[in-house]
């Protein structure tokens, strides 16, 4: 491919990671991007790995053991790492400018995440399909120290709450709180304040938090939108990552996929002639893999639209191995070489038919 301009909206990991991987490879091309935050202060971040998990039925806590690691990262440390990568490599990074109207440049990449405005663009024509779900969500982050990752099932006054905590650094950890829309309704959670529903978290999940407070960073309880395009450019438009398509946190890989998405973007260009090749190429080999995923994370969404009856109606154990199959990815001979101690105390006592 011959030297190019390419103009990324957007400075989240699938943004920085593509602008960093084409000017690498191509110095005499053009990298610009543009990020509607601010700079990213200074910060060493490291990977933490967790080999476990704990599931909590209530009171019922079921230790997921692993054979592999699983971790995490804080997004400002993944963010200050690609940006450096990007300041070394000469892209035009510039912070607090958000995209007003489509650039001109050989190549527009839509990196700008869930609400993407290059998708919508005057001049875009992806063919947008949107899924709004019916459970609400909000993200806190917290000083609580968790030693292991866990997600916990509640009920609360005839309400059902789930929430997905982990460390992400030394001293802070991540908490994602869900409810599913009868309990929004049944506990008035919509005529609460923010406060009030962070408090009420903090009450549920106390013993969780140990007596620490969730910390708000613009923590606003919604409904997850699953949008998606049919194709994938328009023009010499196209989209990465959560502008592409809003993988769902439930199966905790967004950030993984969406770099992925640069990866293929990137190797597409190398490959090919010219730019209109290269973006057949990058949806011709991409999707198929991305399908799969994009499957599997349906699946797991729908599992926790239905959390609450699937509560109700299992043992804690059963409960624990619907989850652990829920988006069909898993058979049982997986689960006994992935989580062998699960599987040998599921196992013992299962009324579930066995997925094999
Ligand atoms: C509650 C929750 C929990 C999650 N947990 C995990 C997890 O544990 N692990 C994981 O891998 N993923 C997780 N994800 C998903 C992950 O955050 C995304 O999949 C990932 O960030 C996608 O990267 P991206 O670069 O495509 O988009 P984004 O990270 O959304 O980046 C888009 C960037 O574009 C910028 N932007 C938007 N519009 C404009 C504009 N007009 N002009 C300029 N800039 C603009 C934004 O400011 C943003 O920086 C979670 C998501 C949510 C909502």
């Amino acid at each position: 491919m011959k030297p190019l301009h390419a103009a990324v909206v957007g400075g989240g990991p699938s943004g920085l990671y593509f602008a960093y991987l084409l000017k690498k490879s191509s110095p005499a091309s053009r990298v610009t991007v543009v990020e509607q935050n601010e700079s990213y202060r200074g910060f060493i971040g490291r990977m933490h790995r967790n080999k476990n998990q704990l599931v909590y039925h209530g009171d019922d806590a079921i230790m997921v053991d692993s054979t592999g690691y699983g971790g995490a990262i804080s997004r400002l440390s993944l963010l200050t790492m690609l940006r450096g990568l990007c300041d070394d490599a000469g892209v035009e990074l510039h912070f607090a400018t958000r995209m007003q109207r489509i650039p001109d440049a050989d190549l527009v990449v839509g990196a700008d995440g869930v609400n993407s405005v290059v998708r919508t663009a005057e001049g875009s024509d992806f063919g947008v399909r949107a899924e709004k779900l019916t459970n609400w969500f909000a993200w806190y982050g917290t000083r609580a120290r968790f030693d292991t990752p866990a997600l916990n099932f509640r009920k609360h006054q005839g309400g059902h709450f789930v929430a997905h905590y982990y460390p992400y650094s030394d001293d802070m950890g991540t908490f994602v709180a869900e409810c599913d829309a009868r309990t929004w309704s049944r506990l008035g959670l919509g005529a609460m304040a923010d406060a009030e529903r962070q408090r009420l978290m903090e009450t549920i999940f106390a013993d969780a938090l140990k007596g620490e407070r969730l910390i708000s960073n613009k923590s606003i309880w919604r409904n997850f939108v699953a949008a998606g395009t049919e194709r994938w450019y328009s023009g010499n438009r196209v989209l990465l990552g959560d502008a592409l398509n809003s993988a769902h946190f439930s199966i905790g890989s967004g950030t993984r996929i969406a770099m992925e998405d640069s990866i293929a973007l990137w190797e597409a260009l190398e490959a090919s002639e010219a730019v209109p090749q290269a973006l057949e190429r990058f949806e011709r080999e991409r999707r198929p893999t991305k399908q799969k995923l994009l499957k599997a994370a349906r699946a797991s969404y729908l599992w926790y639209e239905a959390f609450a009856d699937k509560m109700q109606a299992m043992a804690p154990l059963d409960f624990v191995y619907d989850f652990m199959t829920r988006t069909g990815r898993m058979d049982d001979a997986r689960l006994r070489e992935q989580h062998p101690q699960f599987m040998r105390r599921y196992e013992a006592c299962s009324t579930l038919p066995s997925k094999s």
